[in-house]
């Protein structure tokens, strides 16, 4: 059987199909423009490939709750084309196949577990820090929703004594998402992130706020694993300083065989940038009517 997949990002869409087995068959990407642009597109793409189902991993916020009169449809983003837009209902209609439908990055997190390093764990955290940073979780290997979804990018951060910056984000100012994006570093240092590589001051600061996050995760989810992606990440050297800071936040107070192996705690992303289009593969093999 195959089966249909579209990672919905904010920019870009990419489109896939694959099989059972998480094989991609056929991929393409086209960036995100209006829906009445955009569903057609994606539409043409799945038309006549005989999709049994699809999976939609999606920027948000969206409406999850699948007993709620507006499931499935993205929420107030400030994308307003988008806003109250019924994507998985506009998709139904054409296709006529059932939609699996969470955010994109719980989608990662699947991806992740079912493919990926954390097969076989219950309990995972994705976080992706790029132009927003966002969480996907699973718990007692249930992918988490709640009232709306976990924002996990906006916990509020203590600053670092020495960081004088006040934060990026228009609603929290010093969430994560404020201090730590790829925007953050910009807007910090006044220059774009991937030219920072070579000051040492930036990625102290920055695995500074990645880790506290992280502790914080670590504290009230009690995860198996953790795993970093996004742009920023792309800075392999953060790594390294992460597990080190994570250690002395947590400063000896858990003593699980996980926290002794941190190198194999705190991981990179593992399926070369896929993750995402293959927990949306995986949503669309468990989508029923
Ligand atoms: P998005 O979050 O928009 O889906 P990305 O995950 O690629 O996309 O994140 C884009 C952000 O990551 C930008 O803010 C950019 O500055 C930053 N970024 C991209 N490449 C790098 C890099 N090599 N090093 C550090 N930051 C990077
Ligand atoms: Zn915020």
């Amino acid at each position: 059987m195959i089966y249909g997949a579209i990672e919905a990002g904010g920019t870009k869409m990419v489109c896939a199909i694959g099989t059972a087995e998480g094989h991609l068959i056929d991929q393409l990407t086209f960036p995100t423009k209006d829906p009445a642009e955009t569903i057609p597109q994606l539409v043409a793409f799945f038309q006549g490939k005989s999709i049994t189902a699809l999976g939609i991993g999606s920027f948000g916020p969206v409406d999850l709750r699948t007993d709620s009169p507006t499931y499935g449809h993205i929420l107030d983003t400030p994308k307003l084309a988008w806003q109250q837009f019924d994507f998985v209902g506009a998709l139904q209609r054409e296709l006529k196949v059932p939609v699996g439908f969470d955010t994109d990055v719980n989608a990662a997190c699947l991806g992740e577990m079912t493919y990926g390093s954390a097969q076989g764990l219950n309990n995972v955290v994705y976080i992706t820090i790029g132009t927003g940073i966002g969480a996907g979780i699973a718990i007692n290997g249930q992918l988490l929703h709640g009232m709306l979804h976990p924002e996990a990018g906006h916990i509020l951060m203590k600053p670092h004594p020495e960081d004088s910056y006040p934060g990026f984000c228009p609603y929290h100012k010093a969430c994560f998402e404020g201090m730590a994006s790829g925007p953050a570093i910009e807007d910090r240092w006044g220059e774009k992130a991937a030219n920072l590589q070579d000051n040492a001051q930036v990625w102290a600061l920055e695995s500074y706020y990645i880790a506290q996050a992280l502790v914080n995760y670590i504290m009230v989810l009690s995860p198996e694993k953790i795993i970093l992606g996004g742009g920023v990440m792309k800075q392999k050297q953060l790594f390294p300083l992460i597990r080190k800071q994570v250690a002395e936040m947590i400063n000896g107070y858990l003593k699980t065989k996980e926290l002794e192996d941190l190198d194999n705690y705190i991981v990179p992303n593992s399926l070369n940038e896929n993750q995402g289009i293959l927990g949306a593969l995986e949503l669309a093999k468990r989508a029923r009517f």
